[in-house]
């Protein structure tokens, strides 16, 4: 992970984007915004979810003042997304919102940029600058032959411009494409040129499993480079999912603290000795349950499992017929086969109430003589190299030599 790039701070209402704040998660609702209770219902899943900030389309005058009713009972600050028609801008801020985005490509007259810019700067509310390779302004794009990184950008500067004519700086900016590749060059770039906070993002990325694997690919290569100071995951999805996917990637990325359940679990190979994938659904469904904030693995065999994933918080590998508990990689239990995910659901609420240290210090004496015997017993039975290394490498030399 490269260092974070250095950006200034603005307020997204009680949330801080840029500079050393956190890398936040945004999403969007998909219900109407006039519908209040479906709205407000969508957002608090949003936030239980992991989102720090929501976005509500502002497209007509009965959204705004559905964001009027919504605004103070909103448990996270609500952004205005507005798109063609500046006076919702406007009412959108009279709503209360903690923020708008609007679309260079679509509110294009320099005079309505400037009286939204204004009204804001008043308010002291932030904009996002929300570039869209697909709806970028046609003079643009006629210019530089293309939706290109340059031509993004330069959408993104030239509102900046407009925004700067009338003294109001407090914003971020995004310059979002479909194309991970191109959006990767495009926030590249802008991150040469600006020190204003970037929001992340690859637009209509699509359903599951492709549009996660876009988004993880876009904002994922970004964040690791150290650009991007607040992110959203456009999913064709239930927001929910963008919501979560956002924050399991800060959290994968060690960008924020993990909230909730981080399952590992090995892919299982021709040692193991209990069917993984099963034993790993029925124990991320039992501690998920029960929002477990730990990393806990699942492996298939005691000869690697405690050894491999011993930086989880928490583990159980398979023996024969006995399941081997270890906390940060030393066995402290040995529980029959059958009990192996009750024992892990309640070492890990254990783990919870009393700190890993205290369950280390609670291990059982023979547990860790009994797993490295178990071992002995599973390497004597299968013999060290079951997978058939020796074999394929053996191949490999013929070929290569
Ligand atoms: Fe899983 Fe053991 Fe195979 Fe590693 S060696 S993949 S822990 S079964």
């Amino acid at each position: 992970m490269h260092p974070r790039r250095p950006t200034r701070r603005i307020s997204v209402g009680s949330v801080a984007v840029g500079g050393d704040a956190p890398v936040s998660v945004q999403s969007m609702t998909t219900t109407k915004t006039a519908d209040v209770d479906g709205t407000l219902a969508q957002i608090y899943a949003l936030k239980a979810a992991g989102a720090d900030i929501v976005r509500c389309t502002c497209n007509e005058e009965e959204a705004a003042e559905g964001l009027a009713r919504m605004v103070p009972r909103s448990p996270v600050p609500l952004i205005a997304d507005v798109h063609f028609q500046y006076r919702l801008a406007l009412a959108a801020m009279e709503a209360g919102v903690a923020g708008l985005r609007l679309n260079p490509g679509n509110i294009r007259k320099p005079e309505h940029i400037r009286a939204v810019a204004a009204e804001a700067k008043d308010r002291n509310l932030p904009i996002r600058i929300g570039v869209n390779a697909g709806s970028l302004d046609p003079a643009l794009y006629e210019r530089h032959g293309g939706a290109t990184a340059e031509a993004l950008v330069e959408s993104a500067l030239h509102e900046l411009a407009l925004f700067a004519e009338v003294g109001f700086e407090n914003v971020k900016i995004s310059v979002k494409a479909s194309s991970v590749p191109l959006m990767i060059d495009a926030y590249r770039l802008l991150s040469e040129r600006t020190d204003h906070p970037l929001h992340l993002g690859v637009t209509e990325a699509g359903p599951p499993p492709a549009g996660l694997i876009k988004s993880v690919a876009g904002i994922g290569t970004l964040l690791a480079e150290g650009i991007g100071d607040t992110i959203r995951f456009s999913l064709t999805a239930d927001p929910v999912e963008e919501a979560q996917a956002g924050r399991k990637l800060l959290e994968i990325l060690g960008l924020r603290e993990r909230k909730g359940l981080d399952l590992i679990a090995c892919p299982s190979c021709g040692r193991a000795e209990v069917d993984v994938i099963r034993v790993a659904q029925e124990a991320e469904a039992a501690l998920a349950e029960r929002n477990i904030p730990l990393q806990v693995a699942v492996m298939g065999c005691v000869v690697n499992g405690p050894g491999e994933a011993r930086g989880a918080d928490l583990g159980i590998a398979a023996g024969r017929g006995k399941g081997h508990l270890f906390v940060r990689g030393k066995v402290v239990r040995v529980v029959p086969e059958a009990e192996m995910v009750t024992a892990l659901v309640e070492e890990a609420e254990r783990i919870v109430a009393e700190g890993i240290e205290a369950r280390l210090a609670a291990a059982d004496e023979s547990a860790a003589a009994e797993a490295e015997a178990a071992r002995a017993e599973v390497l004597e039975r299968q013999g060290a190299d079951v997978n058939d290394e020796s074999e394929r490498i053996a191949r490999i030399q013929e070929i290569a030599g």
